[in-house]
């Protein structure tokens, strides 16, 4: 398998390159030359597998032989040996729980795949990697769990300081060892800045090999497919005899890009629908066909406050960048804060389930949904545990039950510098991490 750039004028790369490169030079995004289809064997088994074995047949033509069968059966094992319930909460609304891993979100799959990729590949390299990554709350705390106490790698954490949950802050603060966390004082943009920066400084790039981990890296975007083969499964033991509507809260659009790109090998899907918060880029181009850039504005799902929406661009390619024909399959709304705060309450009335504010918006999206569409059921994703949002206790009343990693996070000490938002000062920092 090559991967491609999107914009087309860096060369071809294969899983590994993509993997180390994270993106290509002209600031394209890697795609896949091909889109492998499921086999008939695959559905033939689809009943008995593992999720372990879903993983290794979803991800093994994807990964070009780069990494040997025995050892990519361990790391999808390891990567999905959490659950992934899919709950009823009405005859026509389930929910995914993709919360039950490490750091209670979906990112741990991404991040737990990829960091397992990195060791694989700088096994026998004997410099030092680092890997540097900004983050606005979830996938920082993903990443350094999947590469805690990984030999050779060093992992920079740039979060903006005051701007994340106590418990994104405590998941993100008190790993220590090969962890290193910076509160930035400045914004979540400033520190994907001085993120960009770092990687790009030919200074640091000579002392070390630099990747990041962001949601754009291949090994993170092409794991999250496997999901929603769980959820189908799930989905049809149900009962429910015609394929789902699913509905994806969505902010760079990494997540459902990997639902789409599992959908074009043949998962049966109805309809997908991107959820947004107040960040409209993509709402509004589905309806116009003009992207218009807009700056990112804080919201209750802040893990969605992402105003240019990267992997969408991946999302043009697998429609030929016609949007009109991407409108068949894939709908595109806009949910308000005061609409999540007030969905959080309903759900939890009406049903007693507590959900974040991130499927909050997931939830509205997909009941509105189905209010036009009589026939239709689906699910939507509920991407994070709402014990990670403090806007939870204050809207709900309460966070539910509260799992136990969350206990033993606040007995351990917390480790982190504060710096400023000026480049300078992260090179020093990380000059000085890998001395
Ligand atoms: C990252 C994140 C999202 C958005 O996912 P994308 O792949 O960026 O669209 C949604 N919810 C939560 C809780 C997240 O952490």
């Amino acid at each position: 398998m090559q991967y491609f750039s999107t914009n087309r004028r860096s060369p071809h790369a294969t899983f590994r390159e993509a993997t180390l490169n994270g993106q290509p030079d002209d600031r394209g995004l890697y795609f896949p030359g091909s889109i492998p289809k499921i086999s008939n064997e695959f559905w033939d088994s689809f009943e008995t597998m593992s999720r372990g074995e879903i993983a290794f047949e979803i991800i093994r033509p994807y990964m070009g032989g780069e990494i040997a069968d025995q050892s990519l059966r361990t790391i999808c094992d390891e990567t999905v040996n959490f659950e992934f319930p899919l709950v009823r909460i009405n005859e026509r609304i389930s929910t995914l729980e993709l919360f039950h891993g490490a750091t209670l979100a979906f990112k741990d799959v991404g991040a737990r795949f990829m960091s397992r990729c990195l060791r694989e590949f700088s096994s026998g390299n004997s410099g030092r990697t680092a890997v540097v990554v900004a983050t606005s709350g979830d996938t920082g705390g993903a990443v350094a769990n999947g590469f805690f106490g990984v030999e050779g790698v060093d992992v920079v954490i740039l979060f903006p300081k005051g701007k994340v949950s106590r418990v994104q802050e405590l998941q993100l603060t008190t790993l220590g060892q090969n962890i290193h966390a910076f509160e930035v004082t400045g914004d979540f943009d400033a520190c994907q800045t001085l993120a960009k920066t770092a990687l790009a400084d030919p200074e640091l790039k000579s002392k070390m090999f630099l990747t990041s981990a962001n949601s754009i890296n291949i090994a993170r975007w092409l794991p999250q497919q496997f999901y929603y083969f769980f959820a189908y499964r799930d989905w049809l033991r149900a009962g429910h005899d015609k394929p789902p509507v699913v509905c994806v809260p969505s902010g760079n659009f990494g997540n459902i890009c990997a639902g789409i790109l599992a959908h074009i090998s043949g998962l049966p899907v109805a309809h997908f629908i991107a959820a947004c918060n107040a960040n409209d880029v993509i709402p509004r181009f589905l309806e116009s066909g003009e992207m218009i850039e807009k700056k990112a504005v804080a919201t209750l799902s802040n893990a969605m406050d992402v105003a240019n929406p990267s992997n969408f661009v991946r999302i043009l390619e697998m429609f030929d960048r016609d949007h009109v024909r991407l409108r068949d399959l894939m709908s595109s709304v806009s949910v308000s804060d005061e609409t999540t705060s007030a969905t959080m309450r309903e759900v939890f009335e009406k049903f007693g389930y507590i959900l974040d504010p991130h499927g909050a918006v997931g939830y509205r999206a997909l009941a509105d949904y189905l209010g036009g569409h009589a026939d239709a059921a689906g699910y939507f994703l509920e991407t994070a545990h709402p014990v990670k949002f403090d806007s939870v206790l204050d809207i709900t009343g309460t966070f539910g039950e509260i799992p136990e990693s969350v206990a033993e996070l606040e007995s351990r000490p917390k480790r982190s510098e504060v710096i400023p938002p000026d480049y300078e000062a992260v090179r020093d920092a990380i000059t000085r991490l890998i001395r």
